[in-house]
């Protein structure tokens, strides 16, 4: 299989400032893994800068304009307390996006079976005209909706296993019936959304909340039970994986406790029921991760299913 691996050095230059857990040292801990002999078949690509109109298929125009309006000369602004920029985000946002909605183009186009992209800031809380959780833009989101009216998909999918719930997405999902959104995420915990019982409006999203201590054994059982059945149900002709690694047990932000092996079961699972459904096609990118040794040995094992689809 060949794995397109995007990335660009411009989003290690957003710098939400000193001591913010989403560090510029994240990205450097994923490409770092991916240096070694056994990573050396991953094409790498530098991922592009999304233009403005893909990105207002998800974000209002005058919060995007508000967003590069608020870029500070030097040091840091809050967009609100969890979220600062630099002067470099903007150009790292540009970059994040992109390589998404590159990476879908890629994939679709047949150049290759899968991507990770290995970007920040991340971007699953981010709403229509809401930055929020580190996340200016949403990657994910826009290159469904990229996926749509581009590409022409019918039915995409995110699986989201970040340890918060997307609310981003889920809320640029809501009505849309060729779009899919699941996850699994710690309650309570930030953002506060995504109970179980919340399915959508039309009943296209699937919420697994895991209690804090929970491990390898609820999440597979979450996924078993409700996520695996729902995705093939809905029979995608994309999917996209928003992967934070922040359910890791080594994790600061959060106590959901997973260990590193279950990244690659729940890639292997997600890449099995896409082959079955979409020739394979899956497109991963980076959300959260906050230990830079977990992330990036789970960011390696994603990336080892990936190529060994
Ligand atoms: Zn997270």
């Amino acid at each position: 299989m060949t794995t397109l691996l995007y990335s660009h050095p411009d989003c290690a230059l957003h710098d939400p400032g000193a001591g913010h857990p989403e560090c510029p040292d994240r990205l450097r801990a994923v490409l770092a893994a991916f240096e070694t002999e056994e990573f050396a078949r991953l094409e790498r690509r530098q991922a592009p800068k999304i233009e403005i109109a893909e990105i207002e298929r998800v974000h209002r125009r005058h919060y995007i304009e508000a967003v590069f309006a608020k870029m500070p000369v030097s040091g840091q602004r809050h967009l609100d307390p969890d979220t600062a920029i630099s002067p470099a985000s903007g150009e790292a946002a540009l970059r994040a996006v992109g390589a998404v909605v590159a990476a879908v183009d890629a994939v679709i186009g047949g150049e290759a079976d899968n991507a990770f992209c290995a970007v920040r800031p991340p971007g699953h809380h981010a709403e229509a005209d809401r930055a929020m959780g580190f996340c200016l833009f949403n990657n994910v989101a826009i290159a469904a909706r990229h996926g749509q009216a581009v590409c022409g998909l019918k039915r995409v999918a995110v699986v989201d296993f970040d340890v918060h719930h997307g609310n981003g997405t889920q809320a640029a999902f809501e009505g849309d019936a060729g779009l899919f959104y699941a996850s699994s995420h710690q309650s309570p915990c930030f953002p506060g959304t995504g109970a179980s019982t919340d399915r959508g409006r039309i009943g296209n999203m699937v919420n697994v909340q895991l209690a804090p201590g929970a491990g390898s054994a609820e999440f597979r059982k979450g996924y078993e039970e409700r996520v695996f059945p729902a995705l093939r149900d809905f029979s995608p002709e994309l999917l996209l994986i928003s992967a934070g690694f922040d359910a890791h047990a080594s994790d600061p932000l959060a106590q959901v406790r997973l260990v590193t092996e279950d990244y690659g079961w729940v890639a292997r699972n997600l890449l099995d029921i896409a082959a079955e459904c979409c020739r394979g096609r899956v497109v991963a990118t980076l959300e959260g991760g906050y230990d830079m040794v977990a992330l990036a040995a789970a960011a390696a094992a994603l990336a080892r299913a990936f190529m060994d689809a």
